[in-house]
């Protein structure tokens, strides 16, 4: 067991800012983000806006994907030398489809300390506001090409839990049609620009999203509901089929859809005789 208790100094603190409202931020996150000897950010311009309107004076730093890996050992090495700093994001908090992993994992690995001052993540946001029912599985991004795509939602089809995923506005009529295609039409929500002048929420269908397209703008959080246990009655013998057509034989391709589905591989079996036989 690596427990690890982390009261000492200094510290890499991962700290949450507002999603589009700047009075989003707790007063810890302001009070942390002004003690720190550096704050490392995404982009330098983004986040001096937020800065700017607290005057916080803390020199600012970028820390985004491209050089995560020698940014993350220099900033350690910064750390070790007695100085605590913070990471923060564009948006939300850091880590959650934003940069920050390779900072934890490598300090971690030397021992130094980390704790978060939570803030607003869009995604916690947009669930409380979809009535979406528990629980949710939050996906983040799919990936930007067709075919990419459609086998990361062949894996996600079957999961009975809401799915949340974050889009941009030029890709979602392209991700809602893979959605169609492998999902079929769900009922769906769409978050639009939340806590913004602009805010707007989409209580709907694939389908009907789709129609709304060319209209969604800004930033989206997207959720889909899960797999209902009417589709898995209809599927299930279509998908032994499938597995069947895909060269298991009858009992491996049962015990696959099983295991798919999470439901008892003798009673499917029954089932499936049965329906053979009518
Ligand atoms: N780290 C952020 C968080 O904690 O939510 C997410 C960063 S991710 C790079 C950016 C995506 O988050 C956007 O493309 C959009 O899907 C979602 N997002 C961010 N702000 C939003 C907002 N105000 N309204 C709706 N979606 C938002």
């Amino acid at each position: 067991m690596n427990k690890k208790t982390f009261t000492q100094s200094p510290i890499l603190y991962l700290v949450g800012t507002p999603i589009g409202n700047l009075e989003d931020i707790s007063l810890r996150a302001l009070r942390i983000l002004k003690e720190v000897s550096r704050i490392y950010c995404e982009d330098t311009r983004t986040s001096s806006v937020l800065l700017r309107h607290y005057n916080i004076t803390t020199p600012l730093f970028s820390y985004h994907n491209f050089n995560e890996d020698v940014k993350a050992k220099t900033i350690v090495d910064y750390i070790k030398e007695g100085n605590s700093v913070a990471l923060i994001s564009d948006a939300g908090n850091p880590i959650i489809s934003d940069p920050g992993f390779k900072l934890v994992e490598e300090c971690l690995n030397n021992d130094i300390a980390i704790t978060t001052i939570p803030g607003p993540s869009a995604f916690i946001s947009a669930f409380m506001t979809s009535n979406m029912p528990f629980p949710f599985l939050f996906y983040g991004f799919l990936k930007p090409k067709q075919t990419e795509r459609e086998k990361e939602l062949q894996e996600l089809k079957y999961l009975k839990a809401s799915l949340i995923f974050y889009e941009a506005p030029h890709r979602i009529k392209e991700t809602l049609n893979s959605i169609l295609k492998v999902f079929g039409n769900r009922k769906c929500y769409l978050a639009r620009e939340l806590t913004k002048k602009f805010e707007e929420h989409y209580y709907t269908t694939i389908n009907d999203l789709i129609l709304e397209c060319d209209k969604l703008k800004g930033e989206m959080v997207l959720i889909i509901e899960g797999y209902k246990e009417e589709e898995i009655k209809a599927d299930k013998f279509s998908l032994i089929e499938e597995q069947i057509k895909l060269g298991l034989k009858t009992n491996e391709a049962i015990k696959e859809v099983a295991r798919m589905l999470n439901i008892d591989k003798k009673e499917l079996y029954k089932e499936y005789v049965a329906y053979k036989d009518n």
